[in-house]
């Protein structure tokens, strides 16, 4: 009965004693305001294990120090978000799948992802093509095309100068003499 007693007493101030442990870690007087943590301490050596394991952590991650930025370090940075910022806006389906990778709607994220799995496992990839149309290398080829397009406009446009400017050099030279 009398070590039933103890064990309930002291598991209970376990409690206590763990919820405090961050006290007892930042200030050594803490014991001295709250002199019941200092003698379950005394008496319980898991907590007091605890403490003292928390103690050597605390001590260990004195010793470290964060190893030195390199000089460049601030202008390296800027360098990459300005590439960033310069970079074009993601498709839409790149964003999509950011969405449902990303998103903070953590209990739909399996259901999503099986969804969306499932509708490229259907369309087989006609819906991912048609949704990145507007991607930037789909918009690259398109210039290209306009471009060629106008290349060949223009120079129809000179052959066709340059036969007005021949058969109206002919007619100037009057008709043929046969
Ligand atoms: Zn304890």
């Amino acid at each position: 009965m009398n070590t039933m007693k103890a064990n309930t007493m002291t598991s209970t101030n376990c409690k206590t004693c763990r919820t405090h442990l961050p006290d007892l870690l930042l200030d050594d007087t803490y014991t001295t305001a709250h002199p019941e943590l200092g003698t379950h301490l005394a008496a319980c050596p898991a907590c007091a294990a605890e403490l003292n394991a928390l103690r050597s952590t605390v001590a260990l991650l004195d010793t470290w120090s964060a190893p030195e930025l390199s000089p460049y370090f601030d202008s390296k940075l800027r360098a990459r978000l300005r590439e960033a910022q310069a970079a074009g806006p993601e498709g839409l389906w790149e964003r999509a799948r950011a969405f449902l990778l990303f998103s903070t709607g953590r209990h739909l994220r399996p259901a999503l992802s099986g969804a969306l799995a499932f509708a490229m496992l259907i369309g087989g990839g006609t819906l991912g093509v048609v949704l990145h149309q507007p991607a930037a290398p789909a918009s690259a080829t398109v210039n290209d095309l306009k471009i060629l397009d106008n290349n060949a406009q223009a120079l129809q446009q000179m052959d066709q100068l340059l036969d007005e400017s021949t058969s109206s050099a002919d007619d100037n030279a009057g008709p043929p003499t046969t």
